[in-house]
């Protein structure tokens, strides 16, 4: 078996996506081509027809052949639009004996159950993607989908649902659909906006699941005008490209990785996102305008009730960014521990308190012994390993109310509140077998161990500050450093002097 291909675009890997997609573009012009020149409706149906059945052939082939972790959700896929295509013959043939069947049709149950094998694959791969809760994803796509939801409900569900001479199932039949391409689209808008790999094929799957969405939209908004069902051609090259782009989708390498989680964030708030969202925001109050200009009603309590669940909506996705970004300041990137700026708030604060209350405070600082060279021989990736390495470590083996936090490059410090000062040695001696008792993994084959250095200080009573304390720890660092490393030094007692500056 090959190890990954890089996206290389000449390897074998990438031929059959590009003739399946050169194949169905090759349809669609026929497909065109043939109802502008009035050959015979079913002459006109082969290209059609050679998609529609091809697809769940491509999505399969391309599951089989590129064998993804995961298969539930191809094949779940291919499922689904298999059926698609039972749904096209048998409308084919119900057109060709232009037969008045009374709806939902043999082949509008097909249809429809395909939608929800579509969508279901669709959440298969969002929850695949980002497993647990995306909570700013998930907000973005419901601002999405009642903006949708509207819009969908002013111009196809109300005016088919107002033709009083349709009987009742077949207004749910048509009804069925905007709500199932709605459906549709909202999860393809989920699993856009939530993590994953970002790449061909979710490009393919977005441009295909919208592309069909907006094939049925016009294809309905068509019905709602003119009042009739009619199957142009135009739309039908529509249909074919988005099943053509859903079949790709299948058939590229890239489904080897498609579930992978990306580890570089998604932007929270991104321009394009921000666009999607202005304009998802706006809908309401503009159908509404638009509405009032064409002397039409919009129910108010529904516009209202959907312009006032978006706004808490956005105001929740604001509370989200905002507890990001606080959280983000105090936070260093590297290892996730505290930054030295929150830490030199802490420790201000810290000290006053201790002082007040006169409880004793321990401040630890941490050097890696010979973190140059480490950088020297493994790389500086392997450097930054061991230093999130140290700060699991420091972190999982802290006592109950430590802070801490990263200094400099590969110093951290440990302030520690509420600690006598006999304890202060135990604690710091701690810390460093906790660094050097178990070597760290720096690349595949290399594992290492890692020493490191403390300067430990102490101080309770009214003489206890920051400056003071972080002088003690730095010169005892030093003598540790000095004594020949991997080792504690205690400073003495009460070294703060009296008068503080700084
Ligand atoms: P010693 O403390 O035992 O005296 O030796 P040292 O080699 O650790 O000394 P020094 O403090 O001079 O070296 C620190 C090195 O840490 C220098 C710098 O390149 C490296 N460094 C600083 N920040 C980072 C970082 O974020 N990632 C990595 N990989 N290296 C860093
Ligand atoms: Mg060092
Ligand atoms: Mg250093």
């Amino acid at each position: 078996m090959r190890s990954e291909q890089p996206s290389g675009s000449d390897t074998p890997d990438h031929g059959p996506w590009r003739l399946w997609l050169g194949l169905v573009l090759v349809c669609v012009v026929l497909r065109v081509g043939m109802s502008a020149v009035h050959l015979p409706y079913l002459v006109t149906t082969v290209p059609y027809l050679v998609v529609t059945v091809g697809t769940p052939v491509a999505v399969l082939v391309g599951t089989l052949r590129h064998r993804p972790p995961h298969r539930a959700g191809w094949l779940t896929l291919a499922v689904g639009q298999l059926l698609y295509a039972v749904g096209d013959v048998l409308s084919i043939v119900d057109e060709w004996l232009s037969g008045d069947f009374l709806e939902p049709t043999p082949a509008d149950l097909m249809y429809l159950a395909s939608y929800v094998l579509v969508a279901a694959a669709v959440l298969i791969f969002i929850r695949r993607r980002a497993p647990g809760w995306d909570v700013p994803s998930a907000v973005d796509a419901l601002i999405v989908a009642i903006s949708a939801g509207l819009l969908t409900w002013v111009y196809l569900i109300q005016p088919l649902t107002a033709d009083s001479e349709l009987p009742m199932a077949a207004k749910l039949t048509e009804s069925a659909y905007p709500v199932l391409d709605l459906m549709l689209l909202i999860l393809t808008v989920r699993l856009v906006m939530g993590h994953g790999t970002r790449g061909a094929v979710l490009y393919f799957l977005l441009a295909g699941l919208t592309t069909m969405f907006t094939a049925d939209t016009l294809y309905a908004v068509v019905g709602v005008v003119t009042g009739q069902t009619t199957f142009e051609s135009w739309l039908d090259g529509l249909w074919m490209i988005a099943l053509g782009l859903l079949g790709a989708a299948a058939l590229h390498p890239g489904i080897r990785h498609f579930d992978r989680r990306t580890d570089t964030a998604i932007p929270d708030a991104s321009p394009g996102r921000l666009g999607v969202l202005a304009v998802a925001v706006l809908m309401a109050p503009g159908l509404q305008l638009i509405q009032h200009l064409r002397h039409q009603d919009l129910s108010v309590p529904l516009a209202t009730a959907a312009c006032a669940v978006m706004f808490l909506l956005v105001l929740a996705r604001m509370a989200g960014l905002v507890a990001t970004q606080r959280r983000a300041a105090v936070t260093d990137g590297l290892t996730g521990v505290r930054n030295r700026r929150h830490f030199e708030d802490a420790l201000t604060a810290e000290c006053r308190r201790a002082a007040r209350a006169g409880y004793g405070l321990g401040l630890l600082m941490i050097d890696v012994d010979h973190f140059k060279k480490i950088n020297d021989t493994y790389g500086h990736p392997a450097g930054d390993r061991v230093l999130r390495e140290l700060a699991r470590r420091l972190t999982a083996g802290r006592r109950a109310g430590t802070m801490l936090a990263r200094y400099g490059g590969e110093e951290f410090v440990a302030l520690v509140p509420h600690l006598d000062a006999a304890e202060l040695p135990l604690v710091a001696e701690r810390v460093r077998q906790s660094i050097a008792e178990l070597p760290i993994e720096v690349s595949d084959r290399a594992l290492i161990t890692v020493t490191a250095s403390i300067g430990a200080a102490w101080s309770r009573g009214p003489r206890t500050e920051p400056a003071g304390l972080l002088r003690a720890a730095d010169e005892a660092l030093y003598a540790a450093k000095a004594a020949g490393r991997n080792r504690t030094v205690v400073a003495p007692a009460a070294h703060a002097p009296a008068s503080a500056h700084g």
